[in-house]
């Protein structure tokens, strides 16, 4: 028996994966999500009789997708998708992406993410992860609907559940907390002590003043990078290369002293996976491994499928000679927790 709701996701996935318009996408998630809710037995009588396109949010496209998959065959859509969407990785960089063991950086639909939590983590199960740390945003960034004190509590009880339901399932996989906190102009960070305190890892981004001086912005990581409350920087340098939001420069800083602080502070730099901001650029890179930096390789995924991305910062960390020794989340939840305390 094939799950045509899991077909649907699947089918989402491979789009996300291959950054195909968010529109898209949300056809196969939004039928999926309508069909689930159908009660026992309406799911086989309306592809039966034809009607599973009068429901609301379920095309013809989806329609057919879930009769093949009742019907017990791949639907052709699905077929189709899977047979172009291998991905040729050399041997080192698979090698790699199969060291790692999660990913440090992920937003839900809670701040800017477009899927539910709960949808971000059993993808992330799927595809083999042990752990992901949820880093929604924080409040200063309103656009991405950062999240108040409030909410992030509230988060952290969601999670929680979660993780007792993976539990009762039999789960290995569990949800790490997290947060990717604004650094903040003078270098402080965009939520309060005693939350950034409870949670498991913290990403610490810089997204406002990306035109600040060489000399302020240095100033800025580096008292970031100081607090003892953030783990990894994210997306160093700002930069966007492709995409839909345009392309940004590199923003200016004194690398050898920001790789210096996160060395000496024992922080990582983040390998940024987004195919539009594959941040720190190469040469960013190599100095930072020659300034014995830990590295952490992140998708910084907003839908289910980015979470497959971590192959482009693998390709990259493979490139620049980063061995796995220095990656952190090459390491078991405990032990990465047990690395993120040591900050504290
Ligand atoms: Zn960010
Ligand atoms: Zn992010």
């Amino acid at each position: 028996m094939r799950d045509p709701l899991a077909d649907l996701r699947r089918i989402a996935f491979l789009l996300e994966r291959a950054g195909e318009k968010t529109y898209r996408v949300r056809a196969f998630r939004g039928a999926a999500a309508t069909l689930a809710k159908l009660p026992e037995g309406e799911l086989a009588a309306r592809a039966g009789n034809g009607t599973l396109k009068d429901l609301q949010g379920v095309g013809e496209v989806t329609a057919r997708c879930v009769v093949e998959s009742l019907a017990g065959e791949e639907p052709v859509y699905l077929r189709r998708l899977e047979s172009t969407a291998g991905q040729d990785l050399d041997e080192a960089t698979a090698a790699m992406l199969a060291a790692l063991r999660g990913d440090c950086h992920a937003h839900s639909d809670w701040s800017d993410g477009g899927s539910p939590i709960d949808e971000m983590a059993l993808a992330a199960a799927a595809i083999g992860h042990e752990y992901l740390v949820l880093t929604d945003h924080s409040p200063r960034l309103t656009v991405a609907r950062g999240l108040s004190a409030e909410r992030l509590a509230e988060q952290l009880d969601v999670v929680a559940d979660l993780n007792a339901g993976f539990a009762e399932l039999g789960m290995q996989f569990r949800i790490l907390t997290g947060i990717e906190v604004d650094i903040l102009a003078d270098g402080s960070l965009d939520q309060t002590d005693e939350l950034l305190e409870r949670l498991d890892v913290v990403v610490g981004s810089v997204h406002s003043n990306l035109k600040d001086e060489p000399d302020v912005m240095t100033r800025r990581m580096v008292t970031a990078l100081a607090n003892p409350h953030l783990d990894i920087l994210g997306h160093c340098t700002g930069r966007l290369i492709t995409g839909g939001r345009g392309t940004r420069p590199e923003s200016r800083f004194h690398p050898e002293q920001v790789f210096a602080a996160a060395a000496e502070h024992d922080k990582a730099i983040e390998i940024n996976s987004r195919p539009e901001r594959l941040d720190p650029p190469k040469r960013l890179l190599r100095l930072a491994l020659e300034q014995n930096c830990k590295f952490s390789i992140d998708t910084d995924a907003h839908a289910p499928g980015q979470l497959d991305w971590l192959s482009n910062g693998c390709a990259r960390a493979v490139a620049c000679g980063v061995p796995l020794d220095r990656i952190v989340n090459t390491l078991p939840a405990a032990e990465l927790k047990s690395w993120t305390q040591s900050h504290k």
